[in-house]
């Protein structure tokens, strides 16, 4: 065998795992990470507002891979919960997944996050005040790195693993076999090597290749659901009261005229809107930097809604990516538009903008999102911007902003474990390409958790 452990992917999961397995083992174990995308250094995406200013679909995109993968530009906001950013509970256990997700915590902090902030939503009476209309506030600590800190602190851990890990960069996996008494994986470049343990740890771009894995290998999944919907950008002064306690707030709201369950998803006090190109499809999303220098006057989140889907329907993903396909086909990218046009039904214009209160921070094609998504999830959407106006007066404004679309695509859930382990012995799938984590703090608990059992693995053959 060439290795001991192969890890494919050098996002969270992957970097978690080769932390662990450096530092936690009684003897060095063999190790190389394959990663499709640059080193951190070298992830540049050529979006400056100035020449380029929207999605030019590289054929590897610098904001979803490369090392720190998906999360490396981030907010870095590390949810400690097991209520949401996925379901490595239900493998693992809520008490190891917290201690997992603390543990992750600890390391990020002595690499760079040490002083940054742990928000927490115990004893908030903003809670109260979001019961009191129909809201409910999700439980959660959250530790905001930052975008500039979250970035030092991927450094430092590049720093740290360089020489003990092979990293391999700009080297996609293109297939992955089972060979006596291991693995081999084949590269793009039609190289291939060998170890007795691979960890796949693919993220959300690696979905399609991981279901054809899965496909090949016969590993069952499912796949039930994707979330579409809309981000919301608005004055930071409107939901300071909320962001100065809690940064983060996950608020859930069940609408009265179709009873479904309508949530906020990734706030950024004074951040930014960026769009991201998820397999040549351009979606929304938004960060913001700790530095105040890189604050902006805004605030940002989504609003999303969750689709099941039953038999026979078996395509989620597919169904997300068709509406999010349609605003690339009308806006030639990512569509904004106020919501007094949107409420007064008519479509947003690049003068209307320009006159609105609010000055966009992503450069996006003036439109009608009312063409785009279904009208069952936007009208959710609106129910929900007014039922947040009750608790941050100003939500509801003719000048908020609405980009989209906005949609979370969830991986097939790949059948594994309490070990994060496949039916074959010694493979595993973490991250968000196992479908059971969607968040950096779950995503990096996983590969902590499949680290150990490999070391223990090794330790008791
Ligand atoms: C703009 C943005 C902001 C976000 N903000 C937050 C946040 O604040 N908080 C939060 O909790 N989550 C956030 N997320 C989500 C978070 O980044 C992910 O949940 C997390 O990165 C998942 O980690 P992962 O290791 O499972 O996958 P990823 O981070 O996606 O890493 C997977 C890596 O695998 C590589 N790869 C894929 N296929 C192959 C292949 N065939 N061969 C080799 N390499 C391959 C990819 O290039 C990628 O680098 C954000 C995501 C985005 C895009």
């Amino acid at each position: 065998m060439d290795y001991d452990v192969l890890i494919i992917g050098a996002g969270p999961g992957g970097i978690f795992t080769a932390y662990e397995l450096v530092h936690c083992s009684t003897r060095p174990l063999k190790t190389a990470v394959f990663e499709l995308g640059n080193p951190l250094n070298r992830r540049k995406c050529p979006i400056d507002g100035k020449k380029v200013k929207s999605c030019i679909r590289c054929k590897t995109c610098s904001i979803m891979s490369g090392f720190g993968g998906a999360g490396a530009f981030s907010d870095g906001k590390y949810n400690i919960t097991n209520d949401f950013g996925g379901s490595l509970h239900e493998h693992v256990g809520k008490t190891r997944a917290l201690e997992l997700m603390r543990y992750v915590d600890q390391i990020n902090l002595k690499y760079g996050g040490e002083g940054t902030r742990l928000y927490s939503t115990a004893n908030s009476a903003i809670k109260q005040m979001c019961l009191q209309h129909g809201l409910h506030l999700l439980d959660a600590q959250v530790r905001h790195l930052g975008t500039d800190i979250n970035y030092i602190v991927l450094e430092n851990l590049y720093n740290d693993l360089k020489d003990k890990v092979d990293f391999r960069f700009d080297t996609p996996v293109a297939s992955v076999e089972r060979v006596e008494e291991g693995y081999r994986i084949t590269t793009g470049d039609g190289q291939s090597v060998t170890a007795s343990t691979c960890v796949i740890s693919v993220g959300r771009s690696g979905s399609k290749w991981m279901e054809g894995v899965c496909q090949d290998m016969g590993i069952p999944t499912k796949s039930n659901r994707v979330d579409i919907g809309v981000r919301v950008e608005l004055p930071a002064k409107v939901f300071q009261h909320l962001t100065d306690e809690l940064y983060e707030s996950k608020i859930v709201y069940r609408t009265a005229k179709f009873e479904d369950l309508v949530r906020t998803f990734c706030m950024n006090p004074h951040g930014a809107v960026v769009s991201e190109n998820t397999n040549g499809i351009v979606t929304v999303n938004g960060h913001s930097f700790e530095d105040p220098a890189r604050h902006t006057d805004n605030t940002n989140f989504a609003l999303l809604v969750s689709k099941h889907f039953s038999e026979p329907f078996k395509d989620s993903n597919g169904y997300g990516e068709s509406i999010a396909r349609l605003s690339n086909m009308l806006g030639g990218g990512v569509i904004v538009q106020r919501f007094g046009d949107l409420v007064r039904g008519r479509r947003s214009t690049p003068g209307r903008i320009a006159d609105s209160f609010v000055t966009p921070t992503l450069a996006a094609t003036p439109g009608d999102l009312s063409l785009v998504i279904p009208k069952r999830i936007l009208d959710g959407i609106i129910e929900m911007i007014y039922a947040l106006d009750k608790i941050a007066p100003g939500t509801a404004n003719d000048d908020t902003l609405l980009y989209g679309v906005e949609v979370k695509f969830y991986n097939m859930e790949v059948d594994l474990d309490e070990n994060l382990e496949t039916q074959y012995p010694g493979l595993y799938v973490i991250g968000d390409g196992s479908g059971v984590t969607h968040s950096l703090s779950h995503a990096s608990a996983s590969g902590v958790h499949v680290a150990r059992r490999i070391l223990e693995s090794f330790s008791n053959p």
